[in-house]
C-alpha cells in the first residue's frame, strides 16, 4: 500500500493547532443548519442552529451522508459515555463549502478547495503525542471524535446533520475520487486495516495462512475483504446467520460455518477444523462482541498460531478461558486491536480502491439508507440487526 509521509502529516496537523481569526461563511450558505440531536436515551430531536463564523483553520462541510455505527447504537440505547445532549455520527463525508484562509492542504498534503469531498477522523487538540508516538503501536484513543463530542457553542459537532464544522487541529483527508458510499465506509474500514496490521505484527499471518474470521457483522465482513485484498485466500467465516455467511462469501470467504448447526464447542471446533482443510487454523480474528465467542475462538487455532481480538470496542463482560490449554501449551500469540492510527486511516483509501479493483462489492455493505429526519428509524433498524450497514443520506 502506498507510503504516505507520516512526518509530513504530523507537521501539518501541528501547524493547524496555531493561529486563528474569524472568517464569515460566504454567500450561498444558509444561515442555519439542522442537526439530529440525541436529547435523551432513544430520543432524537431535529434542531436548527446558526452556522457559526469559521476560524482561519476551520472548514465548513455540507454533509452528504453518514454511516450508523455500533457506537451510535450504544449511545442511543444507554449513553454509556454520558454525553447527552449531543449530535452523533462519526462515519460521515461531505463537500467543502467554506475554508478558513490558512487551510490549503489536507493531512496527507493534498490540496483542498471548495467543492472537494472530505472525511475527518479526529481532533488532536493539544495532544500531538498521539501522532508522534510509534504510529503502529498507539491508536488514536484519547483524541476527540466528531459525533462523540458533548454539545457546545458550535453545535455542528457530528455528521448526523446538514453541516459540520471541522475545527483546526483535526485530521482531514481529500477523498474526492471516491464515491459517497465508499467514503462512508472509510471509518469502519480503518478499524480493520489497523486490526490486520496488529495481526501482521505477530509474524504468523501470511499469504497462504488458513484464517478464521468469527462474526460476520460489518466488522467481520470488512475483515474478510481486507484479508482477501492482501491475497489471503483460505478464509473460513463463522456466524449464526445464513444471510451474513452468504455475504461473507461475496466478500471473499472460501468456506463458512454456521455455529447454530453445531451443538457444543467440540462439535463447532471440529466443523471449523474441517472447513480449514482438516486442521486448526493458523490465525483467527474474533469480531463479535459476545464473551462466549472469545472463549470459543481459541479452540479453532493451531499450536503456534495467532489470534487478533477486536470484538470488544466496549465492555462486553468477562470471558473464561483455560490459560494452560488455550495459550501456554499452544504458545499462542494474542494481540488486541482497538480503533486505528492516523497512518491506518490513510492506508484505508488504498484498500478501498484495491478491493474495488479485484471486484469485492464493498458498497453492498450499505443495505439501508434513511434521510436525516428518519434517523430514529435508522437506529432502530440497526439495533434490530436487519441488514448490514445502515446510513443516513442527505439530499
Ligand atoms: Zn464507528
Amino acid at each position: 500500500m502506498s507510503d504516505i509521509n507520516v512526518e509530513e502529516i504530523v507537521r501539518r496537523v501541528l501547524e493547524n493547532l496555531n493561529g486563528d481569526t474569524q472568517v464569515k461563511p460566504s454567500k450561498g450558505i444558509p444561515k442555519t443548519a439542522r442537526v439530529a440531536m440525541l436529547t435523551d436515551k432513544e430520543r432524537f430531536e431535529i434542531k436548527e442552529f446558526p452556522i457559526p463564523a469559521l476560524g482561519d483553520g476551520d472548514i465548513l462541510v455540507k454533509v452528504e451522508g453518514c454511516g450508523v455505527c455500533g457506537t451510535d447504537a450504544h449511545e442511543y440505547k444507554r449513553d454509556p459515555f454520558n454525553l447527552i445532549p449531543l449530535v452523533l455520527g462519526h462515519e460521515g463525508s461531505g463537500e467543502i463549502v467554506a475554508l478558513g484562509k490558512n487551510v490549503k492542504t489536507d493531512s496527507a498534503g493534498k490540496s483542498l478547495k471548495i467543492g472537494d469531498k472530505v472525511v475527518t477522523c479526529m481532533i488532536f487538540k493539544d495532544n500531538p503525542d498521539i501522532l508522534m508516538y510509534d504510529l503502529n503501536r498507539q491508536n488514536v484513543g484519547g483524541a476527540d471524535v466528531y459525533g462523540l463530542l458533548p454539545d457546545d457553542g458550535i453545535h455542528l459537532n457530528g455528521w448526523f446533520a446538514d453541516y459540520l464544522v471541522i475545527r483546526k487541529g483535526s485530521s482531514v483527508f481529500n477523498v474526492s475520487d471516491l464515491d459517497l458510499i465508499s467514503r462512508l465506509l472509510i471509518e469502519p474500514c480503518a478499524v480493520l486495516i489497523h486490526a490486520v496490521e496488529r495481526a501482521k505484527s505477530t509474524g504468523i499471518l501470511r499469504f497462504n495462512s488458513r484464517v478464521v474470521v468469527q462474526g460476520c457483522g460489518p466488522i467481520g465482513l470488512i475483515c474478510i475483504a481486507v484479508l482477501r485484498t492482501m491475497g489471503v485466500e483460505n478464509i473460513v467465516a463463522v456466524d449464526g446467520e445464513e444471510s451474513r455467511l452468504a455475504f461473507a462469501k461475496r466478500m471473499g470467504a472460501d468456506k463458512t460455518v454456521n455455529f447454530k448447526e453445531h451443538k457444543g464447542i467440540d462439535a463447532l471446533a471440529a466443523a471449523v477444523h474441517s472447513a480449514c482443510g482438516g486442521k486448526p487454523c493458523d490465525f483467527a480474528f474474533q469480531c463479535t462482541g459476545a464473551a462466549v465467542a472469545h472463549s470459543n475462538v481459541y479452540k479453532f487455532i493451531r499450536a503456534g498460531g495467532g489470534l487478533c481480538e477486536l470484538g470488544f470496542f466496549v465492555n462486553g463482560g468477562e470471558a473464561s478461558i483455560n490459560p494452560h490449554f488455550d495459550i501456554c501449551a499452544k504458545e499462542l500469540t494474542v494481540v488486541g486491536s482497538w480503533v486505528y492510527t492516523l497512518r491506518d486511516y490513510a492506508t484505508t483509501f488504498d484498500f478501498i480502491r484495491r478491493a474495488k479493483a479485484i471486484g469485492l462489492p464493498l458498497e453492498t455493505l450499505v443495505t439501508h439508507t434513511f434521510p436525516l429526519e428518519k434517523i430514529d428509524e435508522a437506529l432502530k433498524v440497526n439495533l434490530s440487526m436487519q441488514g448490514i450497514k445502515i446510513a443516513v443520506i442527505n439530499k
